[in-house]
């Protein structure tokens, strides 16, 4: 052996993708992501991509939970709640008590949510004024197109979904910006002072009534038409949820199509990923469990964050149907004997703006799956630091399964920083990895991805859930 050959068997170097693959599994990454960017636009907010995930799942064989009266190993199940979170579960071979293998995700993402009372007429314009949900760089969301999507009630009390600017024939909506020829003011604020979040308002009409007696007759036109398609009236915005999201389709991204450029991929692209992975699980020895949340963009707070009962309620659901009986002492030692693959994505080094990131320890697109053994910010506050035990059977895991990965944190130290569900799911105490797929323009309208990288993270889920 030469010295050549003896340092490259010492050092440490990460491995790009497109360079293990063979040709029939460059062609199955492709396929994967063109069915990938039908979920995206398919599912642009966490109600959506519950519903997305109900239909795929039932095509691959999962029932609802209330549905069977008994479980065997390879029956496959879900549970649902409150319409944004879902829980995937293949019954394993092995023991509950032995613990349960979960990929989880979240499936909100930063957007505009409407006001509780958001429309208003001003200078013969109707406008919906709106509070942002989550991390955004307020100026990326003006002068483009954006859709509405969500739920209202009727007076007579039916719910009824809106989608308003994703078919062709749609009209969309805006946020309008300053011209560039009065905005010396502007332009000579700090990037985050420039668009103010009470600026942040959707123009949605024009035109008033002919011949109305009504002073605001634009915003009476408006209401007027939503009253004839939706069956709404102005109170119904009161109890509503509706969001707006760009309203552009998930597209490819360079001439040889080697990233995927769409809104929401934070964390979609994860919550896509865990759900092909464990379509294919047959009869795993643990039960694998895919679990996607809403509400991580805020905090994971509320009744359908991570924080919620939802998941703890589900486990024991389950291992009261296995077992006929769910003490304490039996939760505990299944959690305890169950690890997470906590699936979320992270900032891909860019070229544009390489002085943010530590070159060593960030992670690139087109290099692999990222596992994080820590996020948090500041010395590491608020972060699930995954322990040298956990990080070395994930790693082996993954080398045994030839999946091609990289590690990361977030940026430079004291540049910022992230959290994810991961010290959610640490809390409830178990072993927990932060691991995804490196995103760059992330919490943007238009993040971008490499695909070698979303197929290294499917099967990084799958070696997971059929070796751990
Ligand atoms: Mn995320
Ligand atoms: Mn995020």
């Amino acid at each position: 052996m030469n010295e050549k050959e003896f340092y490259k068997k010492l050092a440490y170097k990460t491995k790009n993708v497109y360079e293990q693959l063979s040709a029939d599994e460059r062609r199955e990454m492709m396929d994967m992501c063109d069915e990938y960017r039908v979920f995206l636009d398919a599912g642009k907010t966490e109600r959506e991509c519950v519903n997305e995930a109900v239909k795929m799942a039932e095509a691959n064989g999962f029932v609802p939970f209330k549905s069977k009266d008994s479980l065997k190993p390879g029956d496959r199940i879900y549970f649902i709640n409150r319409k944004k979170n879902i829980l995937l579960a293949v019954i394993g071979e092995r023991d509950i008590e032995e613990g349960v293998n979960i990929v989880g995700a979240h499936i909100d993402s930063p957007r505009l949510d409407l006001k509780q009372n958001p429309l208003y007429q001003s200078k013969e314009m109707a406008l919906l004024k709106t509070h942002y949900y989550g991390g955004i760089k307020k100026y990326q969301w003006t002068a483009m197109p954006l859709a509405i999507h969500g739920v209202a009630y009727t007076k007579d009390g039916e719910q009824v979904e809106i989608c308003i600017g994703e078919r062709e024939e749609d009209p969309v909506f805006c946020i309008t910006d300053l011209l560039p020829h009065l905005a010396k003011d502007q332009m000579a604020k700090k990037l985050g002072d420039a668009i103010e979040g009470e600026s942040l308002n959707i123009l949605i009409g024009g035109m008033g009534i002919n011949g109305s007696d009504i002073d605001d007759s634009v915003k009476y036109n408006v209401l007027n038409i939503l009253n004839i398609t939706y069956g709404i009236t102005e109170e119904s915005f009161l109890s509503a949820e509706l969001e707006l999201v760009p309203s552009q389709k998930a597209k490819n991204v360079g001439i040889d199509n080697s990233f995927v450029g769409a809104y929401g991929q934070d964390d979609r692209v994860c919550a896509f990923t865990a759900m092909k992975s464990i379509f294919e699980v047959e009869i795993p020895q643990r039960t694998a469990m895919c679990l996607l949340v809403d509400k991580e963009e805020i905090g994971s707070t509320g009744n359908t964050g991570m924080l919620s009962k939802f998941f703890d309620m589900a486990v024991a659901e389950l291992i009261e149907k296995l077992t006929g009986k769910c003490d304490m002492v039996t939760y505990n030692r299944v959690i305890r004997n169950s690890a997470c693959m906590s699936s979320d994505v992270s900032a891909a080094v860019d070229p544009n703006y390489e002085s943010a990131f530590e070159r060593q320890n960030s992670s690139y697109a087109g290099r692999g799956m990222a596992l994080m053994k820590y996020t948090g910010s500041r010395g590491k506050s608020g972060a699930s630091d995954a322990s040298a035990e956990f990080v070395h059977e994930i790693v082996s895991i993954m080398n045994k399964n030839n999946v091609v990965w990289q590690t990361c944190e977030l940026g430079k130290v004291d540049q910022g920083g992230g959290g994810t569900i991961a010290m959610y799911v640490a809390n409830l105490n178990m072993d927990v990895i932060d691991c995804g797929v490196p995103v760059l323009s992330m919490h943007s309208p238009f993040e971008v991805t490499a695909k070698g990288d979303i197929y290294m993270a499917y099967k990084a889920y799958a070696a997971f859930y059929k070796d751990r």
